[in-house]
């Protein structure tokens, strides 16, 4: 599915980019329609895409479907709905067969409410056809299809702008990373790359007890393992969702939740951030059971303080509050020195130097922080997340559960 593309006959409105693997309508603002791709191959297995881009203008959103007439044998229709000879299109919720709506509610989420970031599929599988929303199966379409040869058909209708073909391995881990989960996700484990056994030996110098850490959701996020993966650089998690980024160049080690994030399905409904410290307070955060406020006296008595650099009850604009646990969705931000603060790690079997950096990645409950802008020197800190919107903080215990540690370690020159 690797080569999978869209096939260069399409709607008027369409146009192909990437190399065929990105389709977009054109003028999204002041036309709705024409903007009918299909794949240059019949189908095989899954297709699935990744909505780009969306506007706010008009009522409709993307489609999906199949159909058994070659993308090159006749005019194309300006919007799917409108789609015969053997053609099987989901619209919001319902079937359309052949122009005409045959099963209506057919899925459990309309294909409106699919924002940017999410995916739609389409499979035919032992004659059958299924739909998929957010790697979601919607189960088996009630019609016969014309034939086993057809192509996948995707209307950039409305809302939907565009669209980019989800590879195939990124298809094999989307099956469980963005299916809203029943569990808390494991990760398959293969051995481990020659970074993250360096950030295990570095972890292990810490000695934290076994207790708190799960290696069940170890995971190495250097550039390698990501691309192995074929997992996106962002992805929106929670309700109501919001964007957070994967901490690439990093490597998770699995903290144990705790009960009452397993009673509230954190995974599920929570957000998803990053909260830089320094090395030596990950021991006493673990101790405590959640994050430490400024102020705050850790378990063993060691007071904590606002770190270096940043604003004190001395010394900060008027009314601001320092008291607060400051998060961000992204590592870029979160990860910066004067939350991360560096520290050196000389490891033993190679006798190399490094600079190590760590940050807790936790679930933190939509609704129970501020979202603010940056305030630290330097700009454009993130690609996606914007410097308006990416210092969070919460004034909330409780607020936040931990999902693990991650740890960057960068050898000194
Ligand atoms: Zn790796």
């Amino acid at each position: 599915m690797a080569d999978v593309q869209f096939h260069e006959v399409c709607g008027a409105q369409a146009a192909i980019t990437n190399g065929g693997r990105v389709a977009e309508r054109k003028a999204p603002e002041s036309s709705f329609d024409k903007g009918i791709v299909f794949s240059k191959q019949p189908l095989k297995g899954r297709f699935e895409v990744r909505i780009r881009r969306k506007v706010a203008a008009w009522s409709g959103s993307i489609r999906i479907g199949v159909t058994s007439r070659s993308p090159e044998s006749a005019a194309i229709a300006n919007s799917s709905a409108a789609l015969k000879g053997g053609t099987v299109i989901l619209s919001d919720r319902d079937v359309i067969v052949d122009a005409r709506t045959q099963q209506e509610n057919y899925s459990s989420v309309s294909l409106k409410s699919v924002e940017v970031d999410g995916r739609v599929g389409v499979e035919i599988k032992d004659r059958a056809l299924y739909f998929y929303i957010n790697g979601k199966n919607q189960g088996k379409v009630e019609t016969e299809l014309r034939s086993q040869n057809c192509w996948a058909v995707v209307d950039l209708y409305g809302q939907c702008v565009e669209v980019e073909i989800v590879s195939s391995s990124a298809l094999n881990v989307s099956e469980s990373s963005s299916v809203v989960p029943e569990q808390r996700k494991v990760l398959p484990k293969g051995s481990p790359c020659q970074y993250q056994a360096l950030v295990h030996r570095f972890f292990n110098t810490l000695v934290i007890p076994e207790i708190f850490v799960d290696s069940r959701y170890d995971c190495c996020y250097c550039i390698k393992c990501h691309a192995e993966r074929g997992d996106l650089d962002y992805y929106n998690r929670g309700s109501p969702p919001a964007l957070y980024a994967i901490p690439v160049g990093w490597c998770r080690l699995g903290l144990k939740l705790n009960p009452s994030a397993e009673a509230n399905k954190v995974w599920d409904t929570h957000h998803r951030a990053y909260h830089g410290t320094a090395v030596d307070k990950i021991r006493p955060i673990l101790d405590t059971g959640q994050l430490l406020f400024p102020g705050d006296v850790a378990l063993g008595g060691s007071k904590i303080s606002e770190g270096k650099g940043h604003f004190t009850d001395d010394w900060k604009p008027k009314g601001f509050n320092t008291k607060k646990i400051f998060l961000s969705p992204t590592i870029k931000y979160a990860g910066l020195e004067a939350y991360a603060r560096k520290k050196e790690y000389v490891d033993k079997p190679t006798g190399k130097k490094y600079w190590v950096r760590v940050a807790f990645q936790v679930w933190i409950r939509a609704g129970s922080y501020d979202v603010g802008q940056s305030t630290m020197a330097g700009k454009n800190f993130d690609e996606r997340i914007l410097d308006q919107g990416i210092e969070w903080s919460t004034v909330e215990r409780g607020a936040t559960h931990f999902s693990g540690i991650v740890v960057k370690l960068e050898e000194q020159t």
